[in-house]
């Protein structure tokens, strides 16, 4: 069977492209230009499935529309976008409660309130199979562009919002899409690569750098290890390695050309939430991580889902 990305990749290469299609598959979103004016809009989608992405008979529903929305306006934010409207799709397991419905919304409404998004429609199905929940979530670039996965250079510093590892421990129901630390990153600095962290660094990382063709040392002394990550290491997972490749953090992962990094130093925060600087860019195409002087390949890790 093909990985996720290469079955991406091959969908990737069947598209032609259009005038409209501004950026297509590849990013965190795609840019789309409407109208005479070619306005650009953002268009994202994710699909959560039970058994896979969340577990029904354990989880409260509320929690997870909640979870359907944020990892889509998450997707927006990576983009440095702000997020306009949603449409979500159900197909409920037939026998599903009655209020199933409700309950999955009422997360999805809450979280859509609170962010000023318009829940603006959908579908609803049922079927045999188990609960799956579609949203697609339509957004605008904040400043006169949206941020790409393609524009990290060499010499740039690498930051993330936040701190990582340990989700499964609850914070991949409860996160804070960073729709607002995306604002004030793209109204404050000049930012040339930007992605959310859903599969974690390890992972995440190596997008800006196949898609910037260039190359990363991250310093394993700079990592901001959350409480989470440090409670769930033992033997064979070390905090690090939980904050390496745990997925489903939703932090922000960008990078800014050295002057404007010193600027965000002088007060390393973004909207009140803390960020770290974590290494930097260089030439070449490899990710390293440097701990105790020595430099080792950072591999990418298959990150556990969040059942
Ligand atoms: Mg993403």
């Amino acid at each position: 069977m093909l990985s996720e990305f290469e079955l991406i990749e091959r969908l990737r290469q069947q598209v032609k492209s259009q005038p409209a299609l501004r950026l297509g598959i590849g990013d965190d979103a795609a840019e789309v230009l409407f109208g005479k004016h070619q306005s650009p809009v953002l268009v994202t989608t994710d699909m959560l499935m039970d058994q896979v992405h969340f577990d029904l008979a354990s989880t409260d529903p509320k929690l997870i529309g909640r979870k359907s929305l944020a990892v889509n306006l998450s997707d927006i934010a990576a983009m440095g976008g702000e997020a306009i409207a949603v449409v979500i799709s159900y197909a409920f397991s037939q026998g599903a409660p009655a209020t199933l419905g409700e309950q999955l919304h009422a997360g999805i409404v809450e979280l859509a309130d609170q962010y000023g998004v318009a829940v603006a429609g959908g579908d609803t199905n049922s079927w045999k199979g188990p609960l799956v929940i579609s949203v697609t979530a339509l957004g605008q670039p904040i400043g006169s562009h949206s941020i790409e996965r393609s524009g990290a250079q060499e010499g740039d510093i690498i930051f993330v919002t936040g701190e990582l590892g340990g989700s499964l421990a609850g914070s991949h129901l409860t996160f804070e899409p960073r729709l607002r630390e995306a604002r004030a990153l793209v109204e404050n600095y000049d930012v040339h690569a930007l992605i959310d962290l859903s599969d974690g660094i390890s992972s995440d990382l190596q997008h800006i750098l196949r898609e910037s063709n260039v190359g990363a040392i991250v310093e394993a002394d700079l990592i901001p290890i959350s409480a989470a990550a440090r409670a769930s290491g033992g033997k064979e997972k070390s905090p690090l390695d939980h904050a390496l490749h745990d997925g489903e953090d939703f932090e922000l992962l960008f990078t800014l050309a050295s002057a404007e990094a010193s600027r965000l130093l002088a007060d390393p925060t973004l909207a009140g939430t803390p960020v770290s600087q974590i290494g930097s860019i260089t030439s070449g195409s490899e990710a390293w991580l440097k701990v105790q002087g020595e430099l080792v390949p950072l591999k990418r890790q298959g990150w556990e889902h969040s059942l």
